[in-house]
């Protein structure tokens, strides 16, 4: 039997055999949402119904900016399931690159959470293309009065046919967008179609990769507007285990109470995430006995949390690498039949690097000449990438992202070892990545050297604790001028998000003299 590979069928299939397993979501306004997958699935194909009836054709791009939660996910699979593209947004953006993306996008609606209709009310007129702004939740008066013409998801759900169809079309269409910031200049948008998601779902939950199965109760903090939340929410509707959302609330002590409280076998995020929730466990003297295993990616692993997680409540730590341009897995680091007889602290030294692909991606490093090198765990190179699930080209570019020969080059340096475990060693592109969220240094560096006190700058990634890396200015003085820190962090306001700007600033005024930190 020949059928497309369509997202519709993930969330059908979770509706008609895992009905009445739960979905629940942390509400922006407080308080839990209680659902299941039949509700999702059906509310769903209603909001697909209901776009279609506001005018929204296949093919055209409707954005969320939100929390994890039951709304945002059912947009996932109502837009892509009618055949139109979720544009996930990352609310942290500067306000300038917000109007680019939406307006790149082409977005003709936008799905918002309440935290950020002041966000959206701003950017208003700047958004060519969108005709409705819709808050993901019921008519309230205080948010209608920040939006003319602000539309209500309850009432917008409430014009959907309840027996609407679900299409099915081509599996190369494009089902979700999501733009990246880990580059240089503007954000580039990464496109994924039916096919793509539906075989990097499929892939990277096989038993050495994700391994969710219907007795799990996952919390992904990643956010959904962080690609796909590394597409678990399809994973999840496949497989039909309880879902938790953890909304606007991903400090520590909020996620210790909520795997608690609904039981949470298995969650995923960034390190900074997990650290947090290793403080408040200890603070709160919590086990978090129903967890088991954790995901960590989208930064280096700090080397202790392996053993912390393990030794002190039992949980697995597993490491993950990928990208935007990867939907994202690209590893996953997971032992081989021939490490079984290692020690603990042996096998935690293998599960530190960042793990090996899993079907449906290969991996390769290459020197600066572009010739591959060889697979031993020392050869340092370019690592570079291909698979079912990689960008070929990024959203309306026209150039390919590829090498000549077929290849992504991710801007990360690492080395491969003969098992094909990859380990991150460096990164050649330009840029800092500090609690999971990209910082432009080149963007840092134009600022500080519009400062009429400044000759020359330039930043770079220092490490902290908390944030892993955070952005470190070295300035030199121009001459006879004596800018002090104070003024430049103070030039930085206004010209890019606030949690972008440096810790650090270090001044000199000899180009090649000594460092003063001031
Ligand atoms: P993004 O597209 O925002 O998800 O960022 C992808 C980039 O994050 C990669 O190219 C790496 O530079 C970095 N990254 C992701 N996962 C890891 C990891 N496990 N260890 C180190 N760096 C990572």
């Amino acid at each position: 039997m020949h059928k497309q590979l369509m997202i519709s069928a993930l969330i059908e299939h979770a509706g008609k055999y895992h009905g009445e397993a739960e979905v629940v979501s942390v509400e922006t306004t407080g308080g839990l949402m209680r659902s299941n997958w039949g509700n999702v699935e059906h509310r769903s194909r209603k909001l697909a119904s209901a776009l279609s009836k506001l005018g929204i054709k296949q093919g055209d791009c409707c954005a969320t900016i939100a929390w994890n939660n039951v709304r945002h996910l059912e947009t996932y699979f109502g837009v892509s399931g009618g055949g139109m593209i979720c544009h996930t947004i990352n609310p942290r953006l500067f306000p300038e690159q917000l109007i680019y993306i939406i307006n790149h996008a082409e977005d003709q609606v936008l799905f918002l959470d309440k935290t950020f209709l002041p966000i959206a009310a701003k950017l208003g007129e700047h958004l060519k293309t969108v005709k409705a702004f819709v808050l993901m939740g019921p008519r309230d008066a205080e948010s209608a009065a920040m939006i003319d013409g602000l539309l209500f998801y309850e009432e917008l759900l409430e014009t959907g046919d309840d027996d609407f169809v679900w299409p099915e079309f081509d599996e190369n269409t494009p089902s979700s967008l999501c733009y990246t910031s880990g580059t240089t200049g503007n954000p580039k948008g990464v496109l994924y179609t039916h096919r793509t998601t539906v075989l990097h779902s499929i892939s990277s939950n096989q038993p050495d990769g994700l391994a969710i199965s219907a007795r799990d109760s996952v919390l992904p903090v990643v956010p959904m507007f962080h690609v796909n939340a590394w597409g678990v929410p399809y994973i999840a509707a496949a497989v039909g285990c309880k879902l938790v959302l953890p909304g606007p609330g991903m400090d520590g002590e909020s996620l210790a109470k909520l795997i608690d409280s609904e039981e949470v076998t298995m969650a995923m995020g960034v390190p900074t995430i997990w650290l947090g929730l290793l403080g408040a466990l200890e603070a709160m003297g919590s086990k978090a006995p129903s967890l088991k295993r954790t995901v960590v990616g989208g930064s280096a692993l700090p080397p202790s949390m392996i053993a912390e997680f393990r030794d002190k409540y039992g949980v697995e730590l597993i490491h993950a690498w990928g990208m935007s341009e990867t939907s994202p897995l690209g590893t996953m680091n997971n032992l081989l039949q021939k490490h079984m007889s290692l020690s603990d602290t042996e096998q935690a030294l293998v599960r530190l690097g960042q793990g090996r692909p899993p079907w449906g991606v290969e991996l390769r490093v290459v020197d600066d000449s572009g010739d591959v090198l060889p697979n031993d765990g020392e050869a340092q190179g370019d690592l570079q990438i291909r698979g079912y699930w990689v960008v070929d080209t990024y959203f309306k570019a026209e150039q390919s992202a590829l090498t000549p020969d077929g290849w992504f080059d991710t801007g990360d340096v690492a080395t491969l070892d003969a098992d094909g475990y990859m380990i991150i060693r460096d990164r050649s592109k330009d840029i800092i990545k500090s609690g999971g969220e990209w910082i432009s240094t080149v963007e840092l560096e134009n600022i500080a050297v519009a400062h009429p006190g400044v000759a020359n700058a330039a930043t770079i990634a220092a490490r902290h604790e908390k944030w892993d890396e955070r952005p470190l200015l070295i300035v030199v003085k121009a001459e006879g001028e004596e800018p002090s820190e104070a003024d430049l962090l103070a030039f930085y306001g206004g010209k890019i998000a606030g949690w972008q700007v440096m810790l650090w600033c270090l001044l000199t005024s000899y180009r090649w003299g000594p460092l003063a930190r001031c």
